[in-house]
Formats: C-alpha cells, sequence, structure tokens
C-alpha cells in the first residue's frame, strides 16, 4: 500500500495515529538537526518532519523538488500551527521514508504563485497542472459538468455522441480538414458545432439531446479563444423560444448554486437586441453596473435639442454623439483625461478623440471644449444627461457603429477603473431579437454591394411576422443605396444570447423545419440551389420526412468554467490548452508530415 491517508487528510484528532503519506515534495527546510518537508498532492500539503536519524540519512542522499517520496510515522501535535493549511495542526513525524521517483529541478516554481513565464507553463504543462490554481480550476470545470448533466438528466435530456469526421458545418468560421487515405483527394472536416446532426435528431424523434463536446474553428485567434473548445450543446422539439429560456436558464441556477453557491435571479431580465445596442452600445452588456449610454445625436437624427447646432463643428459635423456619465469623476486630473483621450484613440478603440465635461461639485461645468461650447451648451448635455455635480461626462462623436463599440469598451474601461466589475458578482440576462442578417462587404453578390450573411447560422428561423420580408424582396443591395435601409435589414429572427458578466455564454434559436423555407433562406443568403443541396442536401432532404418545430442552444463550456471561476482566461480552464498562434507547446503541434505519410494520404505540398 502506497498510502493510508492523503496529504490534505489529517487533523488534529488523528494525532497519535500510525500512518502512511505519499505525494511530490514541495519544500524542504533545514534547522540544524531536522529537516521539514511539505508533502504535496492533489488534496493538500502535509509537514514532514525528519529528526537526527533520518535527517543525517538526508543529509547523505538530500531530497529535492518534486521528488515523489512516500514517508510513514506518528501524527504528532504541531507546536508551531499554521492556520492558513487544513492540515496546519498536524506534521508526521517520520519513521520511515523512501524515494519513489528523483525528479529534475522543475523550470518554474510549483506552488500557488509561479516564477514561471506563460510559453514555459505551456511547454511544462502537466507540471504547471500540479499547481494548485489549476488543480482547482480543473476540479470546477468537473464539477460544472456534472451539475449540467445532473440537471439535463433531471430534465429528460439524453446525451448523444455525434461524429467528428464530417462535412462542412455552417458556423461561419474556417473548418479544420482532415485527408481520407481511402478516399484519393477527399477531405473530411472536423465540426464547428454539431448543429446539423442534432437538428437530424429532432427528425428523429429524440426531442430532448445534449451533448458535451468539443467543436473546431479554424479562426484567427483572438484573445482568448481556443481552436478547439466545448459545448454544451442542446436542442428541444416541439417548443418555442420561451420554453427554451425556461429550460436553460434553470440550467444556469442550477449549475451557479452547484458549484458557486450563487443564486441567480429568477426570471433572468431580457433585452431586445436594439435596446441592448442602444443602451449599451453592444449586444453582450455586462450588468453589474449601470452607466448607461446617452444618445445625444444618432445617424443626424438629433435627441439632446442643443445638439442642432453647438458652434463646436466635432458635434456639429459628427453622424452620432454619445456619452457617458462617470459617477463621482469630477476630479479626474488633467493627467488622467489626458490618458484615458490616448486610450480611445488606440487603434482597437479607433475614435478621433474624447470629449469631457467635468460638473464639479459647485456646480461649475468645465469641459475640454470650453473654447466652442457655451455653458448654456454644456448645461443642456448635462441636464439630458441627468449628470450629478462630481460626475465627469464622457463624449465620443463619429460614425454609429465605430461610435457605439467605442462608448461600450469605454463604459466597460470606467467600470473596471471604478471597480465596478466584481468578480464575485454574476449578472446573467438574455438578449432576444437578434436582426436575421448580417451586412458583410465581403463577397460581394453579383449586381450588390456587399452581400447578406447568417448572424446566426442559416437555419435560424425568422420571426414568422417578418418572413414576407424575407421572401418578397431581393436579397441584392443596389449599388448607390445603403444597407441600412435594405429591408432585410429589419427582419427580426427566433434567436437569442445568455449573457453573464458581459460575455456571451450561450446563443441558440428557434430553427427553419420547413423544407420550403429553408430553401428560401438560402436563396437571401446568395446560395444557388446547387451550392445549397451539395452542402446541406441531407438536411433539406430530412425535412421533407416530417421534421418537428425545434429549436436550441449551445453554451461555451469552457467560458462558462472561467466566469465561474471568476477569471478572464479559459486557458486556465482547460488541461492542455493551445497558445495564442493555436500551437500546442508540448507537443510541439502542428508539425510537418513525414513524405511516406503525405504519399500514403496522396498530397503533394505546394512550395
Ligand atoms: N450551433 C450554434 C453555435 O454553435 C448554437 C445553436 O444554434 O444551438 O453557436
Amino acid at each position: 500500500m502506497y498510502r493510508t491517508h492523503t496529504c490534505g487528510e489529517l487533523r488534529l484528532s488523528d494525532a497519535g495515529k500510525e500512518v502512511t503519506l505519499a505525494g511530490w515534495v514541495q519544500r524542504i527546510r533545514k534547522f540544524g538537526k531536522m529537516t521539514f518537508v511539505d508533502l504535496r498532492d492533489r488534496y493538500g500539503i502535509t509537514q514532514l518532519v525528519f529528526q537526527e536519524k533520518l535527517n543525517a540519512q538526508l543529509d547523505a542522499q538530500p531530497l529535492n523538488r518534486e521528488y515523489v517520496i512516500q514517508a510513514s510515522g506518528k501524527v504528532v501535535e504541531r507546536s508551531n500551527k499554521n492556520p492558513q493549511l487544513p492540515t496546519g495542526d498536524i506534521e508526521l513525524l517520520v519513521q520511515y521514508y523512501e524515494i519513489l521517483n528523483p525528479a529534475r529541478t522543475p523550470p518554474f516554481t510549483i506552488e500557488e504563485e509561479t516564477d514561471g513565464g506563460e510559453d514555459l507553463r505551456m511547454k511544462y504543462r502537466f507540471l504547471d497542472l500540479r499547481r494548485q490554481p489549476l488543480q482547482r480550476n480543473l476540479l470546477l470545470r468537473y464539477q460544472a459538468s456534472r451539475a449540467v448533466r445532473e440537471y439535463l438528466d433531471q430534465q429528460g435530456f439524453v446525451e448523444i455522441e455525434t461524429p467528428f469526421l464530417i462535412k462542412s458545418t455552417p458556423e461561419g468560421a474556417r473548418d479544420f480538414v482532415v485527408p481520407s487515405r481511402m478516399n484519393p483527394h477527399q477531405f473530411y472536416a472536423l465540426p464547428q458545432s454539431p448543429q446539423t446532426f442534432k437538428q437530424l435528431l429532432m427528425v428523429s424523434g429524440f426531442d430532448r439531446y445534449y451533448q458535451i463536446v468539443r467543436c473546431f474553428r479554424d479562426e484567427d485567434l483572438r484573445a482568448d479563444r481556443q481552436p478547439e473548445f466545448t459545448q454544451i450543446d442542446c436542442e428541444m422539439s416541439f417548443v418555442t423560444q420561451e420554453d427554451v429560456l425556461q429550460v436553460f436558464e434553470g440550467m444556469m441556477r442550477h449549475v451557479f448554486n452547484k458549484v458557486a453557491h450563487v443564486a441567480l435571479p429568477d426570471p433572468f431580465p431580457r433585452l431586445s437586441w436594439d435596446e441592448a445596442i442602444w443602451k449599451y452600445g453592444n449586444d453582450k452588456p455586462d450588468l453589474r453596473f449601470d452607466m448607461l449610454l446617452h444618445n445625444l445625436k444618432v445617424r443626424n437624427r438629433v435627441y439632446c435639442e442643443v445638439l442642432h447646432q453647438t458652434g463646436f463643428h466635432v458635434l456639429d459635423q459628427a453622424e452620432t454623439v454619445l456619452a457617458i456619465v462617470v459617477p463621482g469623476a469630477a476630479d479626474y486630473t488633467r493627467k488622467q483625461l489626458d490618458e484615458l483621450t490616448e486610450w480611445v484613440k488606440r487603434p482597437q478603440i479607433g475614435m478621433q478623440g474624447l470629449l469631457y465635461i467635468r460638473y464639479l461639485p459647485d456646480g461649475t461645468l468645465k469641459s475640454s471644449a470650453d473654447k466652442y461650447l457655451s455653458q448654456d451648451v454644456l448645461s443642456k448635455i448635462q441636464q439630458f444627461c441627468e449628470a450629478q455635480p462630481g460626475d465627469l461626462l464622457l463624449m465620443l462623436a463619429g460614425r454609429e457603429d465605430k461610435t457605439r463599440k467605442a462608448a461600450a469598451e469605454l463604459r466597460l474601461e470606467m467600470g473596471n477603473r471604478l471597480g465596478l466589475r466584481k468578480k464575485d458578482v454574476f449578472r446573467p440576462l438574455w438578449v432576444v431579437d437578434f436582426p436575421l442578417f448580417e451586412y458583410s462587404e465581403e463577397e460581394a453578390l453579383p449586381g450588390s454591394v456587399g452581400r447578406w450573411v447568417a448572424r446566426h447560422h442559416p437555419f435560424t428561423a425568422p420571426r414568422p411576422e417578418h418572413i414576407p420580408l424575407m421572401i418578397e424582396n431581393s436579397p441584392l443591395i443596389p449599388p448607390g443605396s445603403d444597407y441600412q435601409d435594405h429591408p432585410f435589414a429589419r427582419i427580426k429572427a427566433n434567436a437569442y444570447d445568455m449573457v453573464i458578466n458581459g460575455q456571451e455564454v450561450g446563443g441558440g434559436s428557434i430553427r427553419i423545419f420547413q423544407r420550403d423555407l429553408q430553401e428560401k433562406m438560402f436563396v437571401a443568403l446568395g446560395l444557388s440551389p446547387e451550392e445549397a443541396r451539395q452542402k446541406f442536401g441531407f438536411l433539406l432532404g430530412a425535412f421533407e420526412y416530417g421534421a418537428p418545430p425545434h429549436g436550441g442552444i449551445a453554451f461555451g463550456f469552457d467560458r462558462l468554467c472561467a466566469i465561474l471561476g471568476g477569471s478572464d482566461s479559459i486557458r486556465d480552464f482547460i488541461a492542455f490548452p493551445k497558445n495564442n498562434a493555436g500551437r500546442d507547446m508540448m507537443l510541439d503541434a502542428p508539425a510537418p508530415l513525414e513524405e511516406a505519410q503525405l504519399k500514403e494520404l496522396h498530397i503533394c505540398l505546394r512550395k
């Protein structure tokens, strides 16, 4: 037997027992004729004491960090207790020990805080995973997956696996492809999601499906994305949007309750997509704080009267002017304000500048544009935005899309600076009534400026009352016209996202389930009937054999775990993640293939 107890288990009540522990040497401290060793396993740390005789043995053959050892002896009460450790009241007086396996000195310290850089830790991920923070994260992930399964099982869902070697899927990213040795010159694609399979399972009659499943998307890896990631993928038959929202906010309440011991609201608040964009600037608002956008002027429509004519060209010529009121920040110094101005000018934000009004506690208004704006104008803006004495008003001006995005970012930045985005506060909501289509400048259709692409994916159902808009209008956007005036811009979908703390944690939709409407959708997306048949013929065919009305959702499981763990990084919740360039630093993958293997796959590499 290697051990009688784990390193996290022994308490004062165990004093006097003869036990055996096994684990990794975390720290060694020598005091004269005594040596203290912290022995670690995934359950905790226990202090071992080596007295005179064994100490001499240790001098002859020293232990080192990360040696795997086994030690037997008696549990005794510590004179010098450590209240930080659950085992801190006792220590193990070692009578016998054995080195089970020596270890090379690890390239970084394996403790709560480490000195290792990101790349080094990725290369030696198996060592980094020994650290308690990462162990805690993976245990949290396991608890979360158990809570998900528990809830869905109670609700009558069935977990069904779907294949990985498939054909192109419709989530709009690039596919990872796998060459087929047995079918020369042909390739499988890895699923970007099991979307079509789960819809087919509905046609098969499994009316409540789920799967915790790996998805693969060959995207440029913006911050905190992974080429392979995990979804909680779900689908239901004979449901309306309302049914889906109910079931899955229930799931989230269950998971947060089980894993984070937090009660999420019942019901979740809801915002329409339009409202979210108007009030927060984006469709994943962080509700942990207010600081809503004030829409002074939008696409040349003036909401704050005084903006008709301020005498300041930046405001008068701008298509859109938005503001946020930062509570209690009127005492921002010139230096801080200059720094904020630089912040909005960064290429990621891309604004020309930042206009501010400090509303001083004595009631005076001080602005960066004092030269151009009268006190009367400033005071009308302040009233429109309902700023209070002591507040700082920040204004952005430009084209709507860009200004909204920038205002959303600025709001989050100010939330950070004011410490309003607390990691242990969770504010979920549903964003509903998404637009069905999104405008894309790329791959314009002939005779059109740009094209319409599915905002969610091509199986999302339009709201029933908007179907005529879709089937009675051409998808082409005539040159010289504005896409925002095209009828497709007004079509809303039965699609919804779940958002927590400013992060999209899940999204889904009610699906099209009639062949006819699905074909019309492909036409709207500019797919020829031939292309549609080639790509999704199997689904169109299945819709002819009695497809039930259905809808579903998928949650980003890695992201959900990161939120539950109060972290910004999904990598910390994946056992073996890839770096920003999509590389596995430990395996050194991707890697070239041997010539023989290429030949077998009928592949000749281009220069
Ligand atoms: N397949 C979709 C996605 O991965 C989710 C869904 O519509 O259920 O985003």
